[in-house]
């Protein structure tokens, strides 16, 4: 395993910002690393790069301890902090030779940065200053110096934030094409992001642990297993009229005889059909709606968790 968690606390003064978290990634996986704002994503990202310490656990990255052996950890992790802090006065191969030189890679250093250049879609830019660049390009450029020492690790946090749509398709493809052969943890607070380019999800809520899952599990992890259908009968009813039926949480009219009802049953389907014939009216129409991965999403992470 490549980047490995274990019990993981981090308490800024009295305020806790990491609960006992564990988790573990492996080579050639993109991570998504989901959850709401102020749930803990860059304080534990910082604290896998060895950019400030955790109160207590470990966290090894390619088999190095991050307290023990940083020098060995930092060779091995490229990292794209939140704000993305760039020098904006430097021109961008500039600034890149000189992240080269930070990793002491020597003669190699003009090659990698041509590479970089190339690999981010730098090329008409490279001659440009930092601050004159869009977001975009200036995301590239904080991917390039992340990648510049070819580390086997890559902690972006929130890499596409603030970038408009086309930018964002873009930079997620280079985040793919270099996630095959590396370990990428990718924080987002979007579920989507996710769905995108993340085979594996870590949600995190105030600190703890939610779910960690392939992506494809997310969706039925949520704990409540309630459904909502759309249905239509033939005939005006009233809220009231309702009660015969168990496990309803909530009932709202849609206009016409359209109904949405949510259960905290699986499929309520069968229950709503019998219901109609007991009134001798008729279903024109139902639908179960499937549970998105935001609804998974919402439920894992908001305060009233089952
Ligand atoms: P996220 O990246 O998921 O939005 P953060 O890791 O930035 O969350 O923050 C987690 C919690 O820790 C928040 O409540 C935040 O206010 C708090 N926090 C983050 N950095 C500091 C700090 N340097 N000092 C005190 N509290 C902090
Ligand atoms: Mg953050």
């Amino acid at each position: 395993m490549s980047i490995v968690v274990q019990g993981v606390t981090k308490k800024y003064g009295r305020q806790l910002a990491i609960d006992n978290v564990s988790f573990e990634a492996g080579k050639g996986e993109i991570v998504g690393f989901i959850g709401p704002n102020g749930a803990g994503k860059s304080t534990m990202m910082k604290i896998i790069c060895g950019y400030i310490s955790a109160t207590s656990g470990t966290v090894t990255v390619n088999h190095f301890d991050v307290q023990r052996q940083s020098d060995d950890v930092r060779r091995s992790i490229g990292y794209l902090p939140e704000h993305n802090p760039l020098y904006g006065d430097m021109y961008v191969k500039e600034y890149l030779s000189f992240v080269a030189g930070l990793y002491h890679l020597g003669r190699n250093s003009d090659k990698r940065v041509a590479e970089m250049i190339e690999a981010t879609g730098l090329g008409q830019e490279q001659h440009k200053k930092i601050g004159q660049l869009s977001k975009g390009y200036r995301q590239r450029v904080g991917l390039a110096q992340a990648l510049i020492h070819n580390p086997a690790v890559l902690i972006l946090d929130e890499p596409t934030t603030g970038l408009d749509p086309n930018q964002i398709i873009e930079i997620r493809s280079l985040i793919s094409e270099v996630g095959k052969s590396k370990t990428v943890l990718l924080s987002t607070h979007i579920m989507q992001e996710v769905e995108a380019i993340c085979r594996k999800t870590i949600v995190i809520n105030k600190g703890i642990i939610v779910a960690d899952a392939a992506v494809r599990n997310i969706r039925n992890k949520s704990q409540t297993g309630g459904s909502t259908v759309i249905v239509e009968f033939s005939a005006p009813l009233l809220r009231s009229d309702f009660s015969p039926i168990a496990n309803i949480t909530q009932i709202k009219t849609l206009g016409g005889n359209k109904w949405l009802i949510q259960s905290r049953k699986g499929d309520i389907r069968a229950d709503l059909f019998q219901f109609a014939v007991n009134r001798k009216i008729a279903v024109l129409e139902m639908q179960l709606q499937e549970k998105t991965l935001e609804d998974a999403f919402h439920e894992l992470t908001s305060s009233k968790r089952i």
